[in-house]
């Protein structure tokens, strides 16, 4: 395992590395999700949605209302703060979650009159298409952090993210966006964007990165597409390799690196600061795909609209499949204590150990990679599966291969760059 202290990647060498004290602290720092609890809180307020994007992972053939009422709400708040974390994270999800506004204001209003000295950041994914004035005045006041869902390019957005009413979607975020970026003022950071990638995105690598750099956003996210939902459903149409997006990745990456040499930008890619950040272990780094055993009810609960609790959010959408076995518990007859101890929790927990995983016990990686056995079931049938024949792990291992090429072989400049990303 590399440790922080033989050479930094910017050429300095540290004064401790002979101290067991400092390894034990950053072995510490990039395992912190092991002394921690459920920080994160999902709350999935309707599975109904304006728009009908080709990679939704809500998908839901139920029929009927999918609106969570107050009183779900109200329980799953009390399972929320049940949680011993100190600093919670409640983010509404959906389908659209302002269609459900109403149940919106109740959690941060109920959450905030329980929190008993608590720290609570409330965050919303949006695509903007039911925001009002008043609903961007409304979360202002009370602080709600906002990320609307930004594809890019109009060409690759409104190809990616079609409505249901034939309105470009594109014009609605870009407006609520500018909008949001003035009511929010000095706290500005507080609004964001993330970027979805399809098939349709892969030519365009450079536009995308010159588009998130042209809205002054400090981050670009480069996620690739998951199994679940209509991702899977429609991957002849929008999927692609992994190898045809890790060198997508690759070609944001090398430009996004050149635009920050130059000062002509400061835009960061968020998944691999994250992961310079582990690499580096100066920092806690708290992700919970990237943990092991990962994050599902030890680090994040998903709360589904119908009082079903999961063990993380692409748990539930397994659950929109039919597919029941990641339902931890429910928030009419459970307890935050019983959905950690349930089957569901243990199975992910037992199953996502990296060490344990014959695949990955002895892969350079694996100290800073995690398992997903929401992903292994989805995709081999089994908790565990065998990682290294997933296309999850060959995306991984792309990018990992990426950052390390960089950081070993890169220019002075690059290396000090990334170095500083990582906080080495
Ligand atoms: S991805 Fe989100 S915005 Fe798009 S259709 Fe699904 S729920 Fe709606
Ligand atoms: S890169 Fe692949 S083989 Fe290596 S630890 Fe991660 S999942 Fe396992
Ligand atoms: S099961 Fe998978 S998606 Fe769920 S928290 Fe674990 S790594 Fe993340």
């Amino acid at each position: 395992m590399f440790l922080p202290g033989l050479r930094t990647f910017s050429g300095k060498t540290c004064s401790s590395i002979d101290s067991a004290e400092r390894s034990a602290e950053y072995y510490r720092r990039i395992n912190a999700g092991l002394f921690g609890a459920a920080f994160l809180h999902i709350f999935v307020l309707t599975l109904e949605c304006n728009l009908s994007c080709l990679y939704c992972e809500a998908e839901y053939s139920g029929g009927g209302s999918t609106k969570m009422t107050r009183e779900t709400a109200s329980r799953d708040v009390d399972i929320a703060l049940q949680s011993p974390e100190e600093n919670l994270s409640f983010e509404f999800q959906g389908g659209e979650p302002l269609l459900n506004f109403g149940t919106l204001k109740f959690i941060v209003e109920y959450s905030s009159s329980r929190r008993d000295g608590r720290n609570i950041r409330y965050s919303l994914v949006t695509n903007a298409q039911a925001m009002t004035d008043e609903i961007l005045g409304w979360l202002s006041d009370h602080d709600v952090n906002i990320c609307f869902s930004l594809d890019g390019p109009e060409y690759i957005h409104d190809r990616n993210r079609p409505s249901k009413n034939g309105e470009s979607n594109f014009a609605n975020v870009l407006r609520w966006r500018e909008r949001a970026l003035k009511v929010y003022g000095v706290r500005r950071k507080k609004i964001t964007a993330l970027p979805t990638i399809t098939r349709n995105t892969l030519p365009y690598s450079r536009e995308l990165v010159d588009f998130y750099s042209g809205l002054g956003n400090e981050y670009i996210s480069l996620r690739p597409l998951s199994p679940f939902g209509k991702a899977g459903v429609n991957r002849e149409n929008i999927g692609y390799s992994p190898e045809e997006f890790t060198d997508f990745y690759a070609k944001c990456m090398d430009y996004i690196i050149s635009l920050n040499l130059s000062g002509s930008s400061s835009l960061k890619e968020s998944f691999s600061e994250m992961l310079l950040q582990k690499i580096c272990g100066r920092y806690t780094v708290n992700y919970t795909d990237l943990r092991s055993p990962c994050g599902a009810v030890t680090g994040q609960l998903a709360y589904n609209w119908d009082g079903k609790i999961y063990t993380c959010d692409e748990g539930r959408m397994m659950a929109n499949a039919g597919i029941k076995n990641f339902c931890a518990g429910n928030v009419f007859d459970d307890s935050y204590k019983s959905v950690v101890l349930s089957d569901a929790a243990c199975n992910v927990c037992n199953a996502s150990c990296i060490e344990s995983n014959p695949s990955c016990s002895h892969c350079v990686f694996s100290p800073i990679c995690g398992l997903c056995p929401v992903y292994s079931f989805r995709t081999q049938g089994d908790y565990a599966g065998v990682p290294v024949t997933q296309e999850r792990c060959r995306i991984l291992r792309g990018i990992y291969m990426y950052i390390v090429d960089r950081l070993l072989s890169g220019s002075d400049e690059e290396r000090g760059l990334l170095s500083r990303w990582g906080g080495c």
